[in-house]
């Protein structure tokens, strides 16, 4: 029997906070996610749906707020789901990113005894996204930028994002005065009629630069000059002006065709000391500040000193290897994407680091081709997308017998059952750790570090087993 009904009405004390940022309430044993609520809110709730195992809720009425509450600074948060614990205060949100990965190690990894060390917070807990897409389209017949509405390709206009960076509210007006004085039509996915379709910025943490993209359906814009007059009196830290062209009937973020309006192909950013060129569709990570804490992190996990051969497995550009690599004996990065791969070994050129050796592979496919081969990392750093790493990279990497695996994750549930392989297949979880990239967000980062069980530590345990 399910002791709740939808669209009726419920008062519930909220008691934790879910891996997605909603809080959790029972309504007489039957959990309930209720999104944008505290631990410790009293609150009238109306059941929204209601599936086997859960239902989820809105909020009708606060009766008695949680303590951790804070004022909420964004107009747009109700509505626009960027956001999932703005309303929260930020040493709380730490508190909750720290128990999400605690229970995911305790109860998907049955780990029980660990060192998870304190979250590392961020400075900024604001301005802190290096990169923002804003798409262009109509409200009421005006021309505006903003956000889709929840489930909808409908334009909810935005006054400003706290994320990205504060320049780029006066960049997308200065598109949109561009565009109405000029008789520019914003692109209609539905008929595709129109020309503008988002206005994409990117900005770098070291130089202040920023790379204003405008993406389009046509090869080029009527009055151009017009745009870049405007946009360059924006700011001189726009240093980039860049036509993204997609003609085809597809809403794709971004394609591969770019022409540069005004300056620079690319910008560039750095990570503990190494230089990155990032074009419009380059990956980069996406706060540098908090990225280089947790690098640091990684590394003192690894624990380098030039006599180490690493293997960095979904590598992306690059980023971790060559960051590893001024510290190592040899680097060897694997990354699916071909053109991560590109940047990563124009990025190793660029910073004349000659130990690295980067494969366009899955890591499935060619890590354990690679230790078949002979290959003998000492170390292994993974950081795989969020679901985790699969069984034929972990056996590969088992077998190659390194002393350290260094995990970063972006999801402590695959993390938790990854780590749970490696533990049982001669690997100890010697040290987790927190870092919180995506502030406001239910985002969170965690660095591990498993190392090798020596073969009289492996008896004690058969021992205790016995
Ligand atoms: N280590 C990088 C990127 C980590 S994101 C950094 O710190 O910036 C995870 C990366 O794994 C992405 O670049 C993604 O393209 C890559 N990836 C996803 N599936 C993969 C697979 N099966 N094999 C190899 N790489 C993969």
């Amino acid at each position: 029997m399910i002791p709740v009904e939808k669209n009726k009405e419920y008062t519930v004390l909220i008691n934790s906070v879910s891996s997605d940022g909603s809080g959790v309430a029972h309504i007489d044993g039957f959990t309930v996610f209720i999104p944008q609520t505290s631990i410790g809110d009293k609150i009238k709730i109306r059941i929204d749906d209601v599936k086997k195992r859960f239902a989820t809720g809105s909020v009708i009425e606060i009766i008695s707020p949680s303590a951790n509450r804070r004022d909420i600074d964004c107009e747009h948060y109700n509505l626009c789901g960027g956001c999932q614990l703005r309303h929260i205060n930020y040493d709380t949100q730490l508190e909750i990113k720290r128990s999400i990965i605690e229970n995911a190690i305790r109860r998907i990894g049955k780990f029980g005894n660990f060192t998870l060390n304190n979250m590392t917070g961020a400075e900024n807990t604001n301005r802190y996204r290096n990169k923002m897409v804003f798409p262009i389209g109509y409200c009421k017949n005006r021309t505006v930028f903003g956000f889709y509405a929840p489930k909808t390709h409908d334009i909810i206009p935005l006054s400003d994002c706290l994320l990205g960076d504060a320049m780029n509210k006066s960049i997308n007006n200065a598109v949109i005065e561009y565009m109405t004085e000029n008789n520019v039509s914003a692109y209609d996915e539905k008929t595709h009629s129109g020309i503008i379709r988002r206005v994409f910025t990117r900005t770098s943490l070291k130089t202040g630069e920023i790379m204003a993209v405008i993406c389009a359906s046509t090869v080029s814009l009527p009055a151009a000059e017009k745009l870049i007059d405007k946009l360059i009196k924006v700011s001189d830290r726009i240093s980039s002006i860049i036509l993204n062209i997609n003609t085809e009937k597809n809403n794709f973020a971004i394609s591969e065709n770019n022409v540069t309006l005004w300056g620079k192909d690319e910008i560039s950013d750095s990570l503990l000391g190494i230089e990155f060129t990032i074009s419009p569709q380059s990956f980069f990570q996406i706060n540098p500040a908090q990225t280089e804490k947790l690098y640091k992190k990684a590394l003192e996990f690894a624990d380098l000193d030039k006599s180490q051969n690493v293997m960095d497995i979904y590598c992306g550009i690059g980023t971790i290897s060559l960051c590893a690599a001024k510290k190592a004996k040899s680097v060897i990065g694997v990354e699916i994407v071909e053109r991560a791969i590109e940047d990563a070994r124009k990025n190793a050129f660029n910073n004349n680091i000659q130990n690295t050796v980067f494969y366009a592979d899955s890591a499935e496919n060619i890590v354990p081709k690679l230790i078949n081969q002979g290959e003998t990392p000492d170390v292994v750093i993974l950081d795989p997308p969020r679901k985790g790493s699969d069984k034929a990279t972990l056996s590969a990497i088992v077998r190659a017998n390194p002393q350290k695996i260094v995990y970063v994750s972006c999801n402590p549930a695959t993390l938790a059952r990854d780590a749970r392989f490696l533990a049982d297949n001669g690997y100890s979880l010697t040290a987790a750790q927190g870092f919180d990239l995506f502030p406001h967000t239910a985002h969170v980062e965690t660095v591990c570090l498993l190392s090798k069980l020596h073969s009289d530590q492996h008896i004690e345990i058969e021992l205790q087993m016995d």
